[in-house]
Order: C-alpha cells, then structure tokens, then sequence
C-alpha cells in the first residue's frame, strides 16, 4: 500500500526529548480526532451517521467527556444511542421469544436456540466495541508516520544519524515499525535497517532501566540526599517505554 508521507509533523516528534516519537504523534492525532468529533463535524450528516453506527471504545469516551463539549457529546450520545437500541431490538426480540418458550419449564436441556441468542448479542456487542472511530483513524495515521520514518531513514542521512541519537521507541509501536519496514523495504534495506534499529533499542531499554533502578534506590535513606540526576520521572518514562501510553495522558 501506498501511504502519503508526512516528513513535517515526523521530524517534529523526533526533535522532541521523548521516549517515543510515535507516541507522541499518535497523542497529537488523538487530541485531533477528539476535537474534531465534537466540533462542527457534529452537524456534518456524513459524521453523524459513521458516528451513530458506530461510536468510540470507553477509553476515548473519557477522552471527549474531558474535552467538555457537553452539549455536543449530548447530540452525538444521543443519536448513537438511538441506533444502537434500533440495532439491539432485533437481538432483544429473539432472546425474549427464545425465553418464552423454556421460561418456568422443568426440562433438563438447556435451549440451543436462547443460548444462540445470548451468543449472538454477545458478539454483536463485542465487535461494537473494536470499531472505535477514534482507534481507526489513529490506527492509519501511524501507518502514514511509521511510513514516513522508514522512507526518511531509507532516503535522508541526516534522519538517519537523528535516529541513532533518539531515545528509541516503546514496546507498543515497534512492532508497528518492523512490520511497516518489512512491508516497505526490499530484503537488503530491511537487514540494514533492523541491524541499525535493534541496538538503538537495547541500549535505550538499558539506559532506562539504570535510570528506574536508581528511582528506586532513592527511597533508602542513604540514597536521600544523592541528586536524582534524569531519574525523577523514570517511572513515568518506563511505563511509556513499556505500554506506549504517552507522557500527557499519563497526568504527573
Ligand atoms: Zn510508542
Ligand atoms: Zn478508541
């Protein structure tokens, strides 16, 4: 697939002092897309029925309520709400109709047909829940960013030597990264690049395990009057570097 580079915003978030670049880039599309679900585009009827469809997974339901835009949260709740229950009825009637027919009954097998209906609103509640709007268009902008990084290494020196310098990249987005590399590079350029990455990363992972370690250590009382020198907001760090959750939905 072809995806359009974004050399710009890429380059920003790797001038950032940061554990990882493509955190911080998925942060800033995140902060987008919750801005742009709850301005104008409310009102835009295109938005309004992808939104009525299919609505956001919780985490970025907590991420509009923030923005408190309770007025068009209200409209988008409510309109999603409608067709979700449109949606629910036709499970709610077979598993009614399904009851109906063992309710109060003493037979000894179970019902294939209400166990089908609870399997099939199951599932149906389920796969709502993967389809998060938010989730798939941070989802295709990182392949846009990891696109970009990889054509940037491939074709910039400068970009090159940049990386080599860089904190590396969390234990979330670097697969996303080695996959984009195998999808993009050719065989040669693909050794190249994953013989160039996998030390950045190790030695990344080491700095920053030194660095929590002496976290920890700050707490004896021997330690307590020693400088904390970089490690002070280490277990922030390492639980980006694990997770990927960025620095500013993790509140210090
Ligand atoms: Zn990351
Ligand atoms: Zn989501």
């Amino acid at each position: 697939m072809k995806y359009k580079l974004e050399t710009i915003p890429v380059w920003d978030a790797f001038k950032e002092d940061t554990e990882c670049p493509i955190c911080y880039l998925a942060e800033k599309a995140e902060e987008r897309y919750l801005k742009f679900y709850l301005g104008n585009s409310v009102m835009n009827p295109e938005t309004r029925v992808e939104v009525n469809k299919t609505g956001f997974c919780s985490h970025h339901y907590s991420g509009l309520l923030q923005m408190r835009s309770n007025h068009a949260l209200g409209l988008m709740t409510h309109t999603h709400l409608e067709k979700r229950m449109e949606l629910l009825s036709d499970h709610f009637r077979s598993l009614k109709s399904e009851a109906s027919k063992v309710s109060g009954k003493a037979a000894l097998l179970k019902s294939k047909k209400l166990s089908g209906a609870i399997k099939n609103l199951t599932e149906h509640l389920s796969e709502n829940e993967e389809k998060c709007m938010i989730c798939r268009r941070i989802e295709y902008t990182i392949q846009r960013y990891t696109f970009t990084i990889i054509h940037l290494w491939k074709t910039d020196g400068e970009f090159r030597n940049f990386i080599q310098k860089s904190n590396g990249f969390c234990f979330h987005h670097l697969p996303e990264l080695l996959k984009m590399a195998e999808e993009s590079l050719n065989p040669g350029k693909l050794g190249e690049f994953i013989e160039e990455l996998i030390p950045i990363i190790e030695k990344n992972n080491e700095r920053i395990e030194k660095e929590i370690l002496w976290f920890t250590q700050k707490f004896d009382s021997q330690n307590s009057d020693k400088p904390w020198g970089t490690s002070e907001d280490a277990h922030y760090r390492t639980v980006q570097k694990l997770t990927g959750l960025s620095n500013n939905s993790i509140k210090k």
